[in-house]
């Protein structure tokens, strides 16, 4: 088991709420680099148990933390996972993954501020998988052993983007710079008690606004992974954001202001805290 964090840039193991620098532990400066830390994810075990034996770095709460994958190669997120949020979107179900892209950059801390590119961005609070090792069409069965661990994911969404035209494309609306926070820790998938049934939710300005298990995703984790690898060899560190549950701000009539906080959480994951600020739109065309 380990929790793997980036703390001030350099990849870190949290252990009783400390956190503890990957290349003091390891006695290896690369390991520094938290995305050599999750390409070699299958060391953090061992290297997780050196903690109880180490001085820590300092306490988790108030490192300044960043993605505990911050360049990932590919993005893919799924759309409409939730029977109840394809529901509340008047929707049809999917009859495979629906796939788009959330382009690298927009890749964001636990903490980071969320610049509003328009008067409709909206919530989704979502698990991510994080991919551990280079596969290419692994089966369903086989699927978990290539995921490094969770993270936690808000794919921040700017409805007027994101639907603009006919069809529409998902990927730019998704993609404003900070429009991914991701974290606070990349939970390897042994801490736990069943990956396939973990609770997660949102609230935005103290409001519950989302609540749900990934029990009810209509393509699992393993199936997402056998999937997207069928088509694309998935990498080291890719990140695969598995769908949102319903309550999202575009079925409420109700969207993210300036100011606002938007707090995402997860079982054993932890949580994102991302304050909203002022940002910029799109060209106007
Ligand atoms: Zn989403």
């Amino acid at each position: 088991m380990y929790r793997l964090l980036n703390v001030d840039g350099r990849a870190a193991l949290e252990d009783e709420a400390s956190w503890f620098d990957l290349a003091d532990l390891s006695d290896d400066p690369t390991l520094a680099d938290p995305m050599a830390a999750v390409a070699r994810s299958a060391e953090l075990h061992d290297l997780s148990e050196r903690c109880a034996s180490t001085e820590p770095g300092g306490p988790v709460a108030g490192a300044r933390l960043g993605p505990p994958v911050p360049t990932p190669r590919q993005v893919f997120g799924i759309g409409l996972n939730y029977r109840a949020h394809a529901g509340e979107s008047g929707m049809d179900l999917p009859p495979a993954p629906l796939t788009f892209t959330k382009f690298p950059s927009c890749i964001a801390g636990p903490h980071d501020e969320v610049p509003l590119s328009g008067a409709l961005v909206d919530w989704e609070a979502e698990l991510v998988a994080v991919i551990g090792t280079e596969v290419s069409a692994v089966p369903v069965d086989g699927a978990w052993e290539a995921v490094a661990g969770l993270m936690l994911g808000q794919d921040i969404s700017d409805r007027e983007v994101q639907l603009t035209g006919s069809p529409a494309q998902f990927c730019l609306g998704k993609s404003f710079a900070a429009y991914g926070p991701t974290g606070p820790a990349l939970v390897s998938v042994d801490s736990f008690a069943d990956p396939d049934d973990i609770g997660l939710w949102c609230e935005v300005a103290d409001e519950r606004m989302q609540e749900s298990r990934s029990s009810l995703l209509i393509f699992t984790v393993p199936t997402l992974v056998a999937y997207l690898s069928s088509v694309t060899t998935l990498y080291p560190g890719d990140l695969i954001f598995t769908g949102t549950p319903s309550g999202v701000g575009m079925a409420r009539g109700r969207y993210l202001a300036p100011g606002e906080v938007v707090v995402t959480g997860a079982e054993v994951i932890g949580e994102l805290r991302n304050r909203c600020v002022p940002g910029r739109g799109p060209l106007a065309l």
